[in-house]
This record gives C-alpha cells, structure tokens and sequence, in this order.
C-alpha cells in the first residue's frame, strides 16, 4: 500500500538553482497531489524552515532533505540526505566547505566562456541566482538560453557545460564518506541521487555502490524524472540486488523547465520498500 503513495523526495527552490520560493513549491506539491514532500537543495539548508512552515500549514507531511555535490573518481555523484536535522552544525559546516568554492568556479566558467564569444556571463547568470552561495551550472544556462545559444537550458548543458564542452571547470566536491557522515549525524537516511544519470561503467557503477552500502547509503532513486523505463528497470533491479529503499522524486526545478512537475515520477514497483516507511 505505501509504495503506492504519492512521494515526491527529491526537488528545488531558489535557495539552489530552482525558480520557486520553497512555501510556493509545498503549495505546488499539494495542488499535485503529492502527499509526502522533501524539499534538497543542492548543499543548502536555508528553504527548509520556510517549506517546514508551510507545510504545517496545509498539512502535508515534509520531509527536510538536501542534495549534497560529492566528488567520487573523476564525476560528480549527488547524494541526497532525507530526514536531516537543519540544526545540526556538523552538516551546516560540511555543506558550507562544499559550496564555498563555488563563486571562484563560476567566474572560472564565465572566463571560459567568453573565450568562444559569451560575454559578461557571470554577471549574466548572478540575474538568475536569487541565493549567491549557490550559484552553479543551471543559472549559467538559463542565461546562455535568454542569449539564444541554446532553446533550452539541456541544450546548453550539452554544448557547454559538460565535460569536454568549453564552459566546464573541473570542481572538487565532498567526499563521499564526509557526505555520507554527515547525514548519519543529522539523523538523516541517504538516497542516491538519479543513480541513471552518471556517466559510469557498469563496473564502476558497482565499485560505487559497495562503497556507498559501506559507507552508510540506505537508499536510490528507482522512479525519478531523470530515469527511462529502462533505466527505472534497471535500478529497480538495483535496489532488489543490494537491498536498498526505494525512492521516488522529481526532481523539479523549474516551471517549463523540468519535464517532471511535483508528484510526477511514476509510482515505485509495490515490491520494494519505499525509503518513506522509514521516515514516517
Ligand atoms: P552544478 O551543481 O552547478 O554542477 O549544477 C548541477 C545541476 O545542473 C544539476 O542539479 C541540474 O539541475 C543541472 N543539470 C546537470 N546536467 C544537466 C543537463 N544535462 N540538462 C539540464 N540540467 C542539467
Ligand atoms: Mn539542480
Ligand atoms: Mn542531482
Ligand atoms: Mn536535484
């Protein structure tokens, strides 16, 4: 019966790179019919007492989360900690050592860019940042999509801000045994992030997922705006092999922008557990 609920774990505000005031998006969550939201900011906490409030509000249950940046080989794995403590000062100092570079990072990009002919694109994309600690790859693309590079912010993501492309400056994240750590002292339960998203090989997929079952990880996105159906198969099998929760995001950012609104993700297959049974 749970997996059956309407869940939506995983999503953005403004306080990181989505366009919503955080109590504008627990409306939206409601009006969708979702019945337990998280809202995870990339590497921030400061939506939640705003959603938390807001959600009190109209009764819909939240979850306090965050998308922690982590840097594992040479990609960046997201991880995603559900039921944290905002108050909890090891996690507030571990996400502020993780966002503290990101200002350098985007003037970096926006060096390299006006290399191949984009101007002034840190000023540009600060127009887009309403939380300037966070500012990162999706407000650097809207921007290059207002300049007509691009129709969409995936287009630009494709032809600038990947590796290989000329606008994509290498940046070192958390560890993922800190991030890991860090949402075990918060009292947190970690998810991997859209696990179809990476650019891994199978054996390296692998490599990970001991290390984050080692580490602590409890949890993967099975249903997520990111993933196919191949790819919901696939990690269903995932979570089935190495025993993990199950959960289930959108992974919103943006209205017109993100092709999955709030409650969207297709529901989880009623075999697994859902990660929210743990943390109702
Ligand atoms: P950053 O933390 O600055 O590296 O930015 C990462 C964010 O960029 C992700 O959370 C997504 O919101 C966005 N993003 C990454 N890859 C893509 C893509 N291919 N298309 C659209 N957005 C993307
Ligand atoms: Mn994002
Ligand atoms: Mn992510
Ligand atoms: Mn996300």
């Amino acid at each position: 019966m749970q997996a059956t609920k309407n869940a939506d774990l995983h999503c953005h505000s403004k306080f990181s790179d989505g366009a919503l005031p955080p109590a504008e998006l627990v409306r939206r969550a409601q009006r969708n019919g979702v019945e337990i939201f998280a809202l995870t900011d990339h590497d921030h906490l400061g939506g939640l007492p705003e959603a938390a409030l807001e959600a009190a509000r109209l009764g819909l249950q939240f979850i306090p989360g965050v998308e922690i940046s982590v840097s594992w080989l040479d990609q960046t794995i997201h991880v995603v900690g559900l039921g944290i403590d905002p108050d909890n000062r090891e996690l507030q100092a571990g996400l502020a050592q993780v966002r503290s570079g990101r200002d350098a990072r985007a003037r970096e990009m926006s060096a390299a860019l006006e290399k191949v002919g984009v101007k002034d694109a840190y000023a540009g994309a600060m127009r887009y940042v309403a939380n300037p600690a966070l500012i990162g790859r999706s407000h650097f693309a809207r921007y290059l999509v207002e300049c007509g590079y691009a129709k969409t912010p995936g287009e630009v993501f494709a032809h600038y801000l990947v590796p290989g492309k000329p606008g994509f400056v290498e940046q070192t994240w958390a560890r993922l045994d800190e991030a890991l750590g860090w949402i075990a002292g918060a009292g947190g339960l970690a998810v991997l992030a859209h696990p179809g998203r990476y650019r891994l090989s199978n054996a390296q997929l692998e490599e990970f997922l001991v290390a984050f079952k080692a580490g602590g990880g409890v949890g993967i996105e099975v249903c997520t705006g990111a993933h196919d159906e191949a790819a919901t198969r696939r990690f269903a099998t995932v979570a089935r092999r190495y025993g993990f929760l199950a959960s289930r995001a959108s992974d919103f950012h943006a209205p017109g922008e993100s092709e999955t609104d709030l409650g969207g993700a297709p529901e989880l297959p009623p075999d697994l557990e859902p990660v929210w049974a743990r943390l109702t």
